[in-house]
C-alpha cells in the first residue's frame, strides 16, 4: 500500500482516543490527520486540549501534538481531511451519539464506533474480526436503507466480552454446542475512563456493579454468533449467559472467570486445549498489521493469566487463557484475561477498519 489513508479521531482526548493516537502512530495503512474532541476543546492544539495530560504508555506522536482540535459536531470540517473515523466520545445521551455517527456515515465517511450507541441497530456489525468478519458483508444493505453511499457505521462490542468470547467462539466452530456460561468479570478502573472511578471507592475494594455493564455482556455476544436475513442481524439461539460485573483495583486488563456447559457432544479438556491453540480467524490468514499471530494464548501455569503480566501479550490483542479444569455445575472452567482499551477498545476498532480495508470495504 503506497499512500496511507487519512484518519480521524473523534473523542481523540480521551482515553480510548488516546490510545487510538498511540496505537495508529506508525501505522502502515492509516495515518491520523484529524482530531475532534467536546465543544471546550475546540481550536486549541491537541498537546494543550489534554485535560489530565497523556495518559497512555509511550510519548505523545509529535506529528499529532500540534493538530487542532475540532468539534466532533463538525461534520464537514472532517469530510475535508478524513476518508474515515474512529469514533471514542462521550456526549450526554446515546441518541445525540447516533445521531452524530449517522451524520459522518451520511457524509462519506466510514465509522468504526467504540460507543454502544449503534450495537442494538439491526443492521449494524458488530465486530470481533476473529469471530464475525462475514458480519461486513452487510453494509450494502445498511447503505441502500439510509441512502449513503460511502459511508457507513461498524462497531465493536463492550471491552468486558472480549476476554472469554473469542475463546468460547472457538469450541462452537470446532462443532461443540456452547449452551450455557456463567461469568464473572473482574474489569479494570481505565474502563471507566479517565479519572474513572474515585480513588477512595476502589482502592482496597471491589465494586459489585458497574452500570449496564451485565446486560451488555449478555446481550452482546447474541448479535456477534447470530446470522444476517433480509438485511438485519438474526440473533444466536440455544445459549444462556449469566454474568456478574466486578470493578477491581487494576489500571489495565479485564480478567473473567468463566463455566461453560455444551449440549450432548462434550470436548475433553486435551481437545479443548489443542482447539485453542491451534485457532486462527481471517485477520491472522491476510495478515492484518494489528491482528495478534496468535489470537488465544494459553498459558499453562498455575497461576496465570494475570493483569500486570499478561494484558500486554502480542501488542496487547491476544486473548490469554488459562486454568481449564472440571466444573462441578457446568462442564469446564477456565479463567479469560484482555486488555480493556487496546483489544477491547481502540485496538479492537483499528483491527475492524483494517478488515474491511483488505475485504474492499473502503472504496
Ligand atoms: P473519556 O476518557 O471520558 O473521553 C471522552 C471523550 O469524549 C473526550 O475526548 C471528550 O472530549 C469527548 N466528549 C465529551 N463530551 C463530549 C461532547 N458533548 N461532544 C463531543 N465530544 C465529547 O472516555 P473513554 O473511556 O475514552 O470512552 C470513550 C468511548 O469509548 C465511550 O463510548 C466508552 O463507552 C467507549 N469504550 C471505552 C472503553 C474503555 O476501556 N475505557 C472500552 C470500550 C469502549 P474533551 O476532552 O474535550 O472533554
Amino acid at each position: 500500500m503506497k499512500k496511507k489513508i487519512p484518519v480521524g479521531v473523534l473523542g481523540a482526548t480521551g482515553m480510548v482516543g488516546q490510545q487510538y493516537i498511540n496505537l495508529l502512530r506508525d501505522h502502515p495503512w492509516f495515518e491520523v490527520v484529524y482530531v475532534a474532541a467536546s465543544p471546550s476543546s475546540v481550536g486549541k492544539k491537541y498537546k494543550d486540549a489534554l485535560k489530565n495530560g497523556w495518559i497512555v504508555a509511550g510519548e505523545l506522536p509529535v506529528h499529532v501534538a500540534d493538530l487542532t482540535v475540532h468539534d466532533v459536531a463538525d461534520v464537514d470540517a472532517a469530510a475535508k481531511v478524513c476518508k474515515l473515523v474512529f469514533s471514542a466520545f462521550e456526549m450526554p445521551d446515546k441518541e445525540a451519539i447516533r445521531k452524530t455517527e449517522d451524520s459522518y456515515a451520511a457524509a462519506g465517511i466510514p465509522v468504526f464506533s467504540n460507543a454502544s450507541a449503534h450495537r442494538h441497530t439491526p443492521d449494524v456489525p458488530m465486530l470481533i474480526a476473529e469471530i464475525n468478519p462475514h458480519h461486513l458483508s452487510i453494509i450494502p444493505a445498511q447503505q441502500k436503507a439510509r441512502g449513503w453511499k460511502q459511508g457507513f457505521i461498524v462497531v465493536k462490542p463492550n471491552c468486558s466480552l472480549q476476554s472469554y468470547l473469542t475463546p468460547v467462539y472457538a469450541l462452537m466452530q470446532a462443532g461443540y454446542d456452547v449452551q450455557k456460561i456463567i461469568v464473572t468479570t473482574m474489569q479494570a478502573v481505565s474502563g471507566a475512563g479517565y479519572p474513572g472511578v474515585a480513588s477512595l471507592d476502589i482502592i482496597d475494594n471491589v465494586v459489585p456493579y458497574i452500570g449496564g455493564e451485565e446486560e451488555k455482556t449478555e446481550f452482546e455476544p447474541y448479535k456477534i454468533l447470530g446470522g444476517i436475513k433480509g438485511g438485519k442481524f438474526t440473533p444466536h439461539k440455544g445459549m444462556a449467559i449469566s454474568a456478574h460485573c466486578n470493578r477491581v483495583p487494576v489500571s489495565d486488563g479485564h480478567l473473567a472467570c468463566v463455566s461453560i456447559g455444551f449440549g450432548k457432544k462434550k470436548p475433553d479438556e486435551k481437545t479443548i486445549r489443542s482447539i485453542w491453540k491451534k485457532f486462527t480467524a481471517e485477520p491472522q490468514r491476510l495478515r492484518l498489521p494489528l491482528a495478534p499471530k496468535q489470537p488465544i494464548l494459553y498459558r499453562e501455569e498455575a497461576n496465570r493469566p494475570q493483569p500486570k503480566h499478561d494484558r500486554d501479550a502480542d501488542k496487547a490483542m491476544a486473548v490469554s487463557v488459562g486454568r481449564l479444569r472440571p466444573c462441578n455445575v457446568l462442564d469446564y472452567r477456565f479463567v479469560a484475561l484482555s486488555h480493556n482499551t487496546v483489544r477491547g477498545a481502540a485496538g479492537g476498532g483499528i483491527l475492524n477498519a483494517e478488515l474491511a480495508l483488505k475485504k474492499g470495504y473502503l472504496g
